[in-house]
C-alpha cells in the first residue's frame, strides 16, 4: 500500500459556505449537490437521485396496557432501488420525521454502493419514544406496524434492519409477524436477528469492527503505526465499545472514551476491557471515572467536548450527529477523525477540518460493517446455511479492505478528500446503473 509522509495529511479544497443547523436531508441533498458537481453524470439522473422514489406513511393503532387506545405515526422511505432491494434500519425515537427517513435512507444508497452491495437505500420508523413502552406493548406495536407496511417490505424489496430504539428482538417480532400473514418462515425479511431465527454471528460487533478496520488502514497509510497511535472514542456502545476494544487489541492506545454523562482520560491509555459498553452496563464510563484518582497528570474525568479536542492521533466519534460543528471544528486537535456514528461532522465543520487538512474517513466506509454484515445475514438466510463466526469477520474484513482501497485509489487520483472519494465511488456505481438501466417506460 501506498503511504505518505506523517507530517502531510491530505488536504481538500473546500469552504465553509454553509450555516450550522442541519436536517439529515438537507445534509444529504448538500452532499450529493456538492460531488455532483465534481463529476460528468447525466443531470437527469442527479435529478431522480435528489428525490426519494416512495415514502410511505402510515397510522399504527396501539392498545396501551391500561386499556386505552392511542395512535402513532409511522414511516418507510424508499430512496433507490436501481442496484437491488432497499435496505435500511428502523428508529423507534420521538424525533423520527419524514424528512429525517428520506434523508437517512440517501445515506443508506451511498453506504451499500460504497460497499458494492446489491441493495439500494431505505429508512424508516416510528414516532414514539421508547421507554415510554412496557415490552408487551412495543411488541403490538411492532406487529401492527409489519402489518401496516407488509406491502412495501420483503426479502426482494426491502429489508429492514434494527436501528436507534429498536433491536434484534424488535426485528425477530417483524419477521414473525410479516410470516404470519405470509404462511411461511421469511428469515430474510430483515436483518440483525437473533441467530436463533436466522441473524448472522458478529452482526452486532460489525459496525465497531468496521470502524477499527478502517482506522487501522487508514493509520498504516499515512505512518502512523498502530503501537504508537493515540485514539480517543466518543460514545461506548455497540460501535465505539467494540471499535476501542479492537484497535486496543491491536495496538493502539485508547487514551479516551466517553458515555453520554462524560468521559474518562488516561495519557497512559484507558482499560477497555474493564469498562462495560452501552448494551452491557448503560453508562458505565463515568461510573468507572468516578474511582479513579488521577490527579491533574494522570486518569481522570473529563466532558465529552473536552474529549473532542484532546490532542490524539485518531478522533472516532461513534456517539450521536453533529458533534463536530463550526463552533469547535477549530478546535478539533486530532490528525485523523473516524466518523463511528452516522453524521458526527456538520457539512460547514467538514470544510473547516478539510481546510486544516485533518483526514476525515466518512461514516458511509467506516461504519459500513453492520450493513455488510446484513447483507451477509440475508445471503444466509436465503441459502438456509449458517456462517461460522470466523467466516463472517474474514469477510467482512476482506469487504471493508477492498472498500477502503477503492477510496483511497480515489482520493490519490483526483486529490480529493475522503468523503468526497466516497461519494464520487458511490454516486458513479449508481448512476451508471441508471444510465444502464434506462428510464421506463
Ligand atoms: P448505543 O446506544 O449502543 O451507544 C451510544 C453511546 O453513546 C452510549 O455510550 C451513550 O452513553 C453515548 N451517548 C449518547 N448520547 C450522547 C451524547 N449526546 N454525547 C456523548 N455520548 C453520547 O449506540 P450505537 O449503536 O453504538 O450507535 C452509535 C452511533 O453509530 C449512532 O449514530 C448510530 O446511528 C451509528 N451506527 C450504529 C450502527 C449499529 O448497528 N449499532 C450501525 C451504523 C451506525
Amino acid at each position: 500500500m501506498a503511504s505518505q509522509d506523517r507530517s502531510s495529511p491530505p488536504t481538500r479544497e473546500a469552504t465553509a459556505e454553509s450555516t450550522d443547523a442541519e436536517t439529515a436531508l438537507e445534509t444529504a441533498r448538500r452532499q450529493l449537490d456538492r460531488v455532483a458537481a465534481q463529476l460528468d453524470i447525466d443531470d437527469a439522473v442527479i435529478e431522480r437521485l435528489s428525490h426519494p422514489t416512495a415514502v410511505h406513511e402510515v397510522t399504527i393503532p396501539l392498545e396501551r396496557d391500561d386499556g386505552s387506545l392511542e395512535v402513532f405515526t409511522g414511516y418507510r422511505a424508499h430512496h433507490d432501488s436501481v442496484r437491488g432491494p432497499y435496505k435500511g434500519g428502523l428508529r423507534y425515537h420521538p424525533n423520527v420525521t419524514r424528512d429525517e427517513c428520506v434523508g437517512l435512507s440517501m445515506w443508506m444508497t451511498w453506504k451499500c454502493a460504497v460497499m458494492n452491495l446489491p441493495f439500494g437505500g431505505a429508512k424508516g420508523g416510528i414516532v414514539v419514544d421508547p421507554k415510554s413502552l412496557s415490552d408487551d406493548e412495543t411488541e403490538r406495536l411492532t406487529r401492527r406496524f409489519a402489518q401496516e407496511i407488509r406491502d412495501v417490505i420483503g426479502p426482494n424489496t426491502d429489508i429492514p434492519a434494527p436501528d436507534m430504539g429498536t433491536d434484534p428482538q424488535t426485528m425477530a417480532w417483524l419477521m414473525d409477524a410479516y410470516s404470519m400473514q405470509e404462511g411461511e418462515t421469511i428469515p430474510g425479511v430483515v436483518t440483525g436477528k437473533p441467530p436463533v431465527i436466522g441473524g448472522s454471528f458478529g452482526r452486532e460487533e460489525a459496525p465497531g469492527r468496521s470502524v477499527a478496520i478502517v482506522t487501522r488502514e487508514t493509520c498504516e497509510y499515512y505512518n502512523y503505526p498502530l503501537a504508537e497511535t493515540t485514539v480517543a472514542v466518543q460514545g461506548f456502545g455497540s460501535v465505539g465499545a467494540n471499535a476501542a476494544r479492537l484497535l486496543e487489541a491491536w495496538g493502539a492506545t485508547v487514551v479516551a472514551v466517553s458515555d453520554v454523562n462524560g468521559a474518562v482520560y488516561d495519557p497512559d491509555g484507558v482499560d477497555v476491557d474493564a469498562i462495560p459498553s452501552h448494551d452491557e452496563e448503560p453508562e458505565a464510563v463515568t461510573q468507572f471515572a468516578a474511582t479513579l484518582e488521577g490527579g491533574p497528570d494522570g486518569p481522570r474525568r473529563i466532558s465529552n467536548a473536552e474529549l473532542l479536542e484532546l490532542d490524539v492521533d485518531v478522533l472516532i466519534p461513534a456517539a450521536v450527529g453533529n458533534v463536530i460543528t463550526a463552533d469547535n471544528a477549530d478546535a478539533i486537535a486530532a490528525d485523523i477523525v473516524v466518523e463511528g456514528a452516522n453524521g458526527p461532522t456538520t457539512f460547514a465543520a467538514d470544510a473547516i477540518l478539510g481546510d486544516r487538512g485533518i483526514c476525515v474517513i466518512p461514516d458511509i466506509l467506516a461504519n459500513a460493517g453492520g450493513v455488510t454484515v446484513s447483507y451477509f445475514e440475508w445471503l444466509q438466510d436465503i441459502n438456509r446455511r449458517t456462517w461460522s463466526l470466523e467466516r463472517v469477520n474474514d469477510e467482512l474484513e476482506s469487504e471493508m479492505v477492498t472498500a477502503w482501497t477503492t477510496l483511497k485509489d480515489e482520493v490519490e487520483r483526483r486529490d480529493v478528500s475522503w468523503r468526497d472519494a466516497a461519494y464520487a465511488v458511490a454516486l458513479d456505481r449508481v448512476s451508471e446503473a441508471h444510465e444502464m438501466r434506462g428510464l421506463w417506460p
